[in-house]
């Protein structure tokens, strides 16, 4: 399974070799900070006109949508919990890395990037935050037989070697 799963530093919406990338979305899937930010500013426009209609998702959940002027085919916007105020968060968040994975599974995807979901403007602790990606992803991925490859894409060195020592220790 962890063949299938690696750990990089680098800018989520600079991934061109990955079929879907995951947005950390707010709930009205608008433009903001951080990765939502990033990536609405690369697919131009017609990203939040897609977004709309679907707004706005629930803590946990996930919607697919073209990915316009990104390198990539779709993007998967997934709501994060807020740490402290959206409960119980553990199971929020691992429910965003599970329905993103089961949906990019129905949609025929073979390569997924996430970034840390929830570990930036959220609050959420990164260690635990990414004990929880890690782990969800190694538990959901048997059901994914599509999804030939699952990539972190870590904003610093920090944080990618968090991800990193967290998928030895639960490999
Ligand atoms: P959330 O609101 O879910 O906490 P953020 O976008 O604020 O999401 O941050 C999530 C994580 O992504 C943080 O660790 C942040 O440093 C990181 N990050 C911010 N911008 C990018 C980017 N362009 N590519 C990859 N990771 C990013």
């Amino acid at each position: 399974m962890t063949e299938r799963i690696e750990c990089v530093q680098g800018d989520i919406a600079h991934q061109a070799d990955i079929d879907t990338v995951v947005n950390a979305a707010n709930a009205q899937l608008r433009s903001g900070g951080g990765v939502a930010g990033a990536l609405h500013r690369a697919a131009g426009p017609a990203l939040a006109e897609a977004c709309r209609p679907l707004a706005p998702i629930r803590p946990g959940q996930a919607v697919i949508t073209e990915a316009f002027a990104l390198p990539n085919r779709h993007v998967i916007h997934c709501l994060g919990p807020v740490y402290g105020v959206d409960e119980p968060a553990d199971e929020l968040l691992a429910a965003c890395y599970r329905h993103a994975l089961e949906l990019a599974e129905r949609h025929g995807v073979r390569s997924i990037a996430f970034p840390a979901l929830s570990a930036g403007a959220f609050g959420y602790p990164p260690a635990e935050a990414a004990r929880i990606a890690i782990s969800t992803v190694l538990t959901t991925l048997p059901r994914c037989p599509g999804i030939e490859r699952v990539r972190f894409v870590l904003f610093d060195a920090t944080s990618r070697d968090l991800h990193q020592r967290t998928l030895a220790t639960l490999e």
